[in-house]
């Protein structure tokens, strides 16, 4: 989505688009690690010091809304946000919680195959696979 359907968006929501929800928009939708909200909040506040967690929150509950970014709840209560939408694995961190990608092209056609199947067209998915990451193994050894 260009930025300036994205303003409309903002417009259309009610929402003012200030530089400081573009920020936001632009670091989450560039991001790879699947950030927190706090880790969100902490980085557009370095450029944006006034910046309120409250507005971190309502920006991301937009770009969600829109289907620009998914939300992942995790287990211990913090969300993580991932900009891509398109169906592909989480390797998720047992331990510190940490996020990566992994995409498939065999994933995509099995998926297609599937919503073939559903008969209907998903508003999302999430296909989540856990161990604990190379860190977290290693200071498990210590
Ligand atoms: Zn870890
Ligand atoms: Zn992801």
């Amino acid at each position: 989505m260009e930025i300036n359907q994205i303003i409309a968006k903002f417009h259309e929501k009610g929402f003012k688009a200030t530089p400081q929800r573009l920020a936001i928009c632009k670091y989450v939708l560039l991001s790879k690690d699947h950030p927190t909200t706090d880790m969100i909040y902490n980085e557009v506040k370095q450029e944006y010091p006034t910046i309120s967690l409250a507005t971190v929150y309502q920006t991301l509950h937009l770009l969600s809304d829109i289907g620009l970014l998914q939300e992942l709840d995790s287990n211990n209560g913090i969300s993580r946000y991932d900009p891509k939408t398109s169906p592909h694995i989480n390797i998720i961190c047992k331990k510190c919680g940490k996020v990566e990608d992994y995409e498939s092209e065999r994933l995509e056609k099995f998926w297609s195959k599937i919503v073939d199947d559903l008969g209907f067209k998903p508003l999302g998915q999430r296909i989540d696979v856990y161990r604990y990451c190379e860190d977290c193994r290693r200071s498990r050894v210590k």
